[in-house]
């Protein structure tokens, strides 16, 4: 490969990457090189059709949505949208009722009378249509309300927390629980963005669309850590042994291209388990979260997405774990986990990472950030645009 033939290496191909590489591209008539270690574009967006013809997400469900206008304009410039909006139950003793836990997931759980009278309560105190994160909830004074904050998070929050993270909502980051809020409305959707819609040929058309400019080569199965490598000493970029001139647009693990000189940051993994099941539907909502009584914390039945008309269905159940880079069942960093130790030990790789001019650490894993795709999408546009691009 002929890296120095390009004025910009993008190192993964994910919606930061590609957006990135398209950016480059299009706008600065760069030419740009692409790299992923795996074998397809997309990163952990990567779908496809199964062999029951259902439409999977190999790395777990993606359902986008977004609030931001800019995101969702350039974004359409690349595809065609089905309308969708995501809707998740919770299995909670043996019942189903919407989550985010709303009002008509509390009438599911209360008898009538108690549910209206704690319903007033919980609406003379924080509004109607409020959003309340469930450690916020925790705090109030109201006893009824304690008991009802006790038995949502008892209930929803502590054991799948747990599972998903191996720790309890107050050993992580309130901002994770807070993506989850008890929601003061009968709106049983899960995210409430102006925009909600999947793409219509799926993420991988929309990041080979995003990717298909006359300027960018797209290189997979390629590791950029066997090729480039930081010269500490001048803080240059070293591709294949010689300075490379152009940028570097990093969007892999901040401590691997470090090669772990300050440590290994913490990050939780996922196994999958697909199964295809010879039924026309599996459960009565694309996702059903188990916060208690199994090993993994949801199943998703991927048909309902897309409303695909099959005679079969395939779901898949997820199953997280540390992530531990030595093990193939548990080697993809899914999640950076979000604490005060874990922030403090990125915050010395992103201050090593600032003294290299030419390279932009970028996206989930560079930034060590719980984007969802719109704030990926988002951020690769707005580094691009504030000139961060070094150019
Ligand atoms: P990634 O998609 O992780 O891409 C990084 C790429 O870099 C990867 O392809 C990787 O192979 C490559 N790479 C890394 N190191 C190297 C190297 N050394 N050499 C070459 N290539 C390398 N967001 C939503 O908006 N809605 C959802 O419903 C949603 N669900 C999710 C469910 C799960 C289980 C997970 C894990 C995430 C979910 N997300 C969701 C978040 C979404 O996946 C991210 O926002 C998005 O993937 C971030 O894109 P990225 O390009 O920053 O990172
Ligand atoms: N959460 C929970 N119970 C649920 C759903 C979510 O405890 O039924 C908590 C859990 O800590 C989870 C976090 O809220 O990690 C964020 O949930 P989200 O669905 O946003 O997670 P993601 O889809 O990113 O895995």
């Amino acid at each position: 490969m002929k890296f120095k033939e390009y004025d910009v290496i993008v190192v993964g191909a994910g919606f930061s990457g590609a957006v990135m590489a398209e950016r480059f591209a299009s706008q600065q008539n760069k030419k740009v090189l692409v790299l992923d270690k795996r074998e397809h574009v997309a990163g952990n967006c990567y779908d496809k059709v199964d062999t029951n013809g259902v439409v999977v997400h190999q790395y777990g469900p993606h359902l986008f949505h977004t609030r931001h206008e800019d995101v969702w304009q350039y974004l359409s410039q690349f595809t065609d949208w089905h309308p969708y909006e995501h809707k998740v139950l919770a299995k909670i003793d043996g019942q189903l009722a919407p989550v985010p836990f709303n009002l008509n997931s509390l009438h599911a759980f209360y008898p009538k009378n108690k549910a209206e009278q704690l319903e007033r309560l919980l609406i003379s105190k924080y509004g109607e249509n409020s959003k309340i994160p469930i450690l916020d909830l925790k705090q109030t004074d109201e006893p009824r309300l304690q008991q009802l904050a006790d038995f949502i998070y008892n209930k929803l929050f502590v054991n799948y927390t747990c599972k998903q993270w191996g720790c309890t909502p107050e050993e992580i980051s309130p901002s994770v629980t807070a993506r989850v809020p008890v929601v003061l409305n009968r709106d049983d959707r899960y995210f409430h963005d102006k925009y909600q819609a999947i793409p219509k040929n799926g993420y991988t058309a929309l990041i080979n669309n995003i990717l298909s400019h006359p300027n960018i080569t797209i290189a997979t199965n390629v590791d950029a850590k066997d090729y480039i490598a930081l010269e500490p000493d001048s803080k240059s970029v070293l591709v294949e042994g010689d300075v490379f001139n152009g940028l570097i647009v990093y969007t892999g693990m901040l401590d691997e291209l470090f090669s772990y000189g300050k440590g290994e940051l913490p990050y939780r993994s996922l196994q999958f388990q697909f199964e295809q099941h010879d039924v026309e539907f599996y459960q009565p909502a694309t996702t059903v979260n188990y916060p208690n009584e199994e090993n993994f914390t949801r199943i998703t039945e991927f048909k309902h997405i897309l409303s695909q008309q099959l005679p079969s269905t395939t779901i898949v159940k997820e199953f997280p774990q540390d992530y531990d880079k030595s093990d193939p069942n548990c080697n993809i960093p899914y999640y950076p986990v979000f604490n005060e130790q874990s922030q403090a030990a990125y915050h010395v790789y992103a201050n090593e990472i600032e003294k290299y001019p030419k390279i932009i650490a970028l996206g989930r894993l560079a930034q060590y950030k719980y984007f969802n795709m719109d704030d990926a999408v988002k951020n690769a546009l707005d580094i691009f645009s504030s000139g961060s691009s070094n150019d």
